[in-house]
């Protein structure tokens, strides 16, 4: 049952039950209305509530200046955004220079130098610096870092250092992955290389969090933008959410970006025609959003500090977990260095007896036999990976600590 099972799959993840039951009686029948949540139009009064309801708490909970910042609820998946930042900010990086007075000719010059920077630390990151290959020719874009390359094991599991970051003085923008979700590294704090100056100036910055959203204060006003799938703290797969900043929205004018020999966003994928419409340029799963209001919901009753309320629990979980390993060095090995492990996604390899493989097949089969599921690491890497989000309670952190003791004394 349910209620015996705790679940640490790394998305889709577990969901707390009470918004699923509340979720399951509103697809049925929303506000006594006699018609479900996933049947009402998405332009009925009903659907306009639901998303400005869930914007203005997602705004108090990770406290968004709504009046910089716009909120955005969009298809397509983190994935899908890896291919929105690059079209929209480099319409953004030619709309400033067309405001700034660049002629056609300035501008066709400036594109031969656009670079867009992107720091690798994980699978996830990586992706995304591809794609702005793809789309731009990989010559614009520059990879800042790739801590494969400045770790001794040649593998990710580390963030370079700083000081041997190639970031590029006039990029478009700079992106990184504040939670690699595979990898299990984790920023542990905004680079201080990426802060904005005195005078307010800085590159314009860009993360995915889809794998640590909502667990931990952002310092929102560093960022360009910030995105997230749903399916992890959030709620369920089908909605992302991109929180912009609103002077990088508008868009020159597709002619010209032709002209440049730039790509210009679908309009699905563009800020702008989402931002127009208050998400809703085409149907939008309500349903999603509707559940995604109530994990708000639920987060703002439990704590009163917002955020830095749940970073303290997520804290704790991560913390019983990792001591749990650190304890027995013999049979566990962490997988990411020390000063970079992630609270959320904690991987691990148990290096027990000679069979690494045998070994990690023991764990799954007991951990599973005690409703500890969902414990297998990527399919690319392999391992253990115990995802700690918001919705695994610490009595979950606390029984598996006890089952990683357990495992390593049998
Ligand atoms: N970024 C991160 C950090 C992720 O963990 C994931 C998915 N697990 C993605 C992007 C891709 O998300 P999606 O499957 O929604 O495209």
């Amino acid at each position: 049952a349910r209620e015996d099972i705790t679940y640490w799959g790394a998305g889709p993840a577990l969901m707390p039950t009470d918004v699923l039951q509340k979720a399951a009686a509103a697809l049925i029948n929303y506000n006594d209305t006699g018609l479900g949540i996933a049947e009402h139009s998405h332009r009925s009064q009903h659907a306009t509530d639901i998303i400005n309801e869930a914007k203005a708490d997602l705004a108090s909970y990770l406290s968004v200046p709504t009046d910089k910042y716009e909120i955005l609820f969009m298809q397509a998946g983190g994935s899908g955004e890896f291919s929105a930042v690059v079209y929209n900010l480099v319409g953004a990086w030619v709309q400033k220079k067309k405001a700034a007075g660049a002629s056609d000719s300035d501008l066709q010059k400036a594109v031969l130098s656009l670079k867009c920077d992107y720091i690798v630390t994980g699978g996830w990151s990586e992706k995304s610096y591809k794609e702005a290959g793809r789309l731009l020719g990989e010559e614009h874009a520059n990879l800042v870092a790739d801590s494969r390359k400045s770790s001794s094991t040649g593998k990710f599991g580390s963030i370079t250092p700083e000081s041997d970051w190639s970031l590029t003085s006039e990029a478009a923008y700079v992106y990184y992955c504040d939670n690699e979700t595979v990898d299990g590294v984790e920023f542990p704090a905004f680079p201080e290389s990426l802060k904005p100056k005195a005078d307010g100036s800085g590159p314009i910055v860009v993360a995915d969090m889809s794998s640590n959203i909502l667990s931990r204060p952002i310092p929102v006003e560093n960022y360009g933008i910030i995105f997230f799938g749903a399916q992890k703290n959030f709620g369920i797969a089908g909605i992302t959410v991109a929180i912009v900043r609103k002077d990088l929205i508008p868009q020159p004018p597709p002619a010209l970006m032709r002209k440049l020999g730039l790509p210009i966003p679908p309009i699905m994928l563009q800020y702008d025609s989402i931002a127009k419409n208050n998400s809703l340029y085409n149907t939008l799963s309500i349903f999603d959003v509707y559940i995604a209001g109530q994990v708000l919901k639920k987060l703002l009753s439990t704590y009163p500090n917002k955020v830095a309320g749940q970073a303290e629990v997520s804290d704790k979980k991560a913390g019983i977990i990792y001591s749990a390993l650190e304890a027995h060095p013999d049979v566990y090995k962490i997988v990411p260095a020390q000063n970079v492990r992630s609270r959320m996604n904690i991987c691990f390899r148990v290096t027990k007896g000679a069979d690494v493989d045998a070994a990690e097949k023991a764990f799954l089969k007991e951990s599973t036999a005690l409703g500890l599921t969902g414990l297998k690491g990527h399919r690319s890497v392999g391992g253990i990976r115990a995802s700690a989000y918001n919705s695994v309670p610490l009595a979950g952190a606390e029984k598996l600590a006890a089952f990683i003791n357990d495992f390593a004394k049998s």
